[in-house]
């Protein structure tokens, strides 16, 4: 595994300011031990079209968490096609599922923080944590104004929580209004929900549409009021 230290990470921040820029680079210097996460948000379908105007070879992976949308599926299935990408899809460890729906049932997480935490870290964090041990790299949809967590955020991170390796966020300084216009410009395939309002993706049942206005992650985990609303993908310790 290639670590970095902060002193290259500055570096290439100090330099690097474009989305198109950061990802040429990351192809040049990282692929193929680097992958993008997605989730099939408006976000990953931006930053998946730019990528692959730069290396159609460049590596997807997903978390099938078994709870997600039936759009997101769709879409999956869509991006496979039109760009005829290799897309890996990690699935949970049936064992850790199983233990965990037999203590505390199928819907625990509406029972407490606790508990939806435990969900994602059984069927996103730690199928994540498997794939990142193998990279040097990956590269996500963050933007800086989602959440109070990922405002201070860079385009390039050290990923401390994943060994030391790149944490790659093209798109971290773009407005919702950029990624909106980006995906009618290019013609790009997103997932149908975003139509229905959902201006953030997760599991079917931790996501609801959100209202104009609302904050664009507000229909993550809808119930929880208070605390930082991240499943753990995103939190360096
Ligand atoms: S978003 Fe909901 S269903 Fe999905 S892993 Fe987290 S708690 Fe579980």
């Amino acid at each position: 595994m290639k670590v970095y230290t902060q002193e290259q990470v500055d570096d290439l921040n100090s330099k690097i300011k474009t989305a198109k820029e950061a990802l040429q680079w990351t192809s040049e210097n990282l692929h193929p031990r680097v992958a993008k996460a997605s989730s099939f948000g408006a976000e990953d379908a931006v930053v998946m079209d730019i990528m692959l105007k730069i290396n159609p070879d460049f590596r997807f992976f997903t978390l099938d968490t078994g709870r997600l949308p039936q759009e997101t599926y769709d879409i999956m299935d869509a991006v496979r096609k039109k760009y005829n990408i290799h897309l890996e899809v990690l699935f949970p460890d049936t064992n850790q599922v199983e233990e965990m729906v037999r203590d505390k049932g199928m819907n625990l997480f509406y029972e407490s923080v606790e508990n939806r935490k435990l969900c994602c870290e059984i069927r996103k964090v730690n199928p994540m944590n498997k794939i990142l041990g193998t990279l040097d790299g990956w590269i996500t949809g963050l933007r800086r104004d989602q959440t109070k967590n990922r405002e201070n955020a860079t385009i390039f991170q050290l990923d401390s929580g994943h060994g030391g390796i790149l944490k790659i966020n093209p798109i971290i300084d773009w407005t919702w209004n950029q990624i909106q216009e980006y995906i009618k410009e290019n013609n790009v395939p997103y997932n149908s929900l975003l139509d229905s309002g959902f201006t953030s993706i997760g599991c079917e049942p931790c996501t609801r549409a959100t209202k104009p206005g609302e904050d664009v992650r507000a229909g993550r985990w809808w119930w929880e009021q208070n605390g930082n609303k991240e499943c753990g993908l995103h939190i360096d310790p």
